[in-house]
């Protein structure tokens, strides 16, 4: 299968050629024909399984004929990260066609976008808060929308920004084409999609477990262990780049700054940093600067960095929902990738509940040479590792027409992996090819 099926425009297929996209995903093949058709699509599908460009791909054919310097197309996502990475694949994809993006999102000053949409842009991609400021204030005209997509729709639930939805979708022409993406099917979005798509094509790509090319593994620890195990596991593991998430903003900085005292590469990216600050980390993470970003949740969300070799959870996540979330930034668009998860005593159950999702039990690992049993600091109480997890979490159905694979060469439940090349640690093999061969940005 090739992108040749799609008959896009030769400027769109350079695009593709420059990002060495050979064939599409899943996502891609299944969505793409109905979005081109001008369907509504609700698309089930996460992070990492190249639905940035299911949809980027047919919005770019769509403009390349019609009225340019008219905003037509309006993408929404839940975060700034995540719009600025929609942003670039779109500049990336349609490098050649001329066509313009811009970005709409809080936290920095609106004055550049007002003047980027001033200047007539095509797209814009846009989190709700921004948006709707700045139609209120008269600097965005929506009137001429063709396609709206909603991207992550899921997470802008979980942020509480459906009444913004809402009110955005009050603004735009009734006659248009909508995408909804959700990795989960929580009921209020399945109404809020009752309401807005018009008998929409349902595509479901390996919805309610983690991309089947992620393999994982749980690390038993005790809590005043973590970061030493952190340090010792990124020693001893061939990584390529490595995203650890933390429960809170404040553990996220402390982790960060002992790995730095210790010498890692490290940034930390949370809610209370400056956007240049935010962007340095982004960036630095991206481009190699720093091998290792320290994260929360909300903060990763949306980023996109093609090389992540290995997402550690050094907290376990609140929600199933959060680790498939989590662990979608590593094994992206079939690539392999490692989860590894710090479980304490207190996650056992929990761990049940991703166990349940995945449909097989994750192997437990332990470090060689490392020492478990230093024991905590006299009066060490550690508000952070008590886990949050909420009870009755959403779990996502299984889906029919997907069954999540044996990974790792096919290892029974919990059976011994091979070992890689040091201690305790799996090679990625083959993983440095794909990153220069088909590096994005
Ligand atoms: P997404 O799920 O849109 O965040 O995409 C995940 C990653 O897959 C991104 O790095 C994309 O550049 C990459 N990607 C998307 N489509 C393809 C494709 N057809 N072939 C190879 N990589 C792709």
């Amino acid at each position: 299968m090739s992108f040749k099926q799609f008959n896009l425009h030769t400027q769109i297929e350079k695009g593709i050629e420059a990002l060495g996209y050979t064939a599409p995903t899943p996502i891609q093949l299944q969505s793409m024909p109905a979005i081109l058709q001008g369907k509504d699509v609700m698309g089930m599908a996460q992070t990492g399984t190249g639905k940035t460009a299911a949809f980027a791909l047919p919005i770019l054919q769509r403009l390349m004929s019609g009225p340019r310097k008219t905003l037509r197309a309006l993408i929404v996502a839940p975060t700034r990260e995540l719009a600025e990475q929609i942003h670039e694949a779109i500049g990336d994809l349609g490098r050649a066609t001329k066509l313009k993006s811009v970005t709409v999102y809080g936290g920095v000053n609106k004055n550049p976008q007002i003047r980027a949409l001033s200047q007539g842009a095509e797209i814009a991609v846009a989190c709700p808060g921004r948006l709707l400021d700045l139609a209120d204030q008269g600097e965005i005209d929506l009137s001429h929308v063709e396609v709206l997509v909603l991207d992550e729709a899921d997470r802008m639930f979980d942020m509480g920004f459906l009444p913004d939805i809402r009110k955005i979708m009050k603004l735009l022409p009734t006659k248009r084409q909508t995408l909804l993406f959700s990795a989960t099917m929580p009921d209020d979005i399945r109404k809020l999609a009752k309401d807005i798509l018009h008998d929409p094509v349902t595509v479901r790509i390996g919805t309610g477990a983690p991309v089947s090319t992620v393999s994982h593994a749980l690390y038993p620890v005790e809590p005043h262990l973590k970061t030493a195990l952190l340090m010792k596991l990124i020693e001893r593991t061939d990584t390529e780049s490595v995203l650890v998430f933390a429960r809170t903003k404040h553990r996220t900085t402390r982790v960060a700054d002992q790995m730095k005292r210790a010498g890692f590469p490290v940034a930390s990216l949370q809610g209370n940093l400056s956007q240049n600050r935010r962007q340095d980390a982004l960036s630095g993470f991206r481009e190699g600067k720093y091998q290792i970003l320290v994260a929360t949740d909300i903060a990763a969300r949306g980023i996109d960095v093609s090389g992540i070799s290995h997402v550690i959870n050094y907290d376990m996540p609140d929600t199933v929902d959060a680790y498939t979330h989590r662990i979608g930034r590593t094994g992206r668009a079939a690539k392999t990738g490692d989860a590894f998860t710090f479980v304490t005593s207190q996650d056992r159950a929990f761990v049940g509940d991703i166990e349940h999702v995945l449909g097989e039990r994750i192997e437990r690992r332990t470090l060689t040479d490392f020492d478990y049993n230093v024991p905590a600091p006299s009066g060490s109480s550690d508000a952070g590792d008590r886990p949050r997890h909420s009870v009755g979490q959403r779990r996502p159905a299984r889906l029919s027409g997907y069954a999540p694979v044996k990974r790792g060469g096919g290892s029974a439940q919990g059976a011994p992996r091979p070992s890689g090349r040091r201690s305790g640690t799996r090679s990625l093999e083959g993983f440095s090819a794909f990153r220069s061969s088909s590096k994005t940005r």
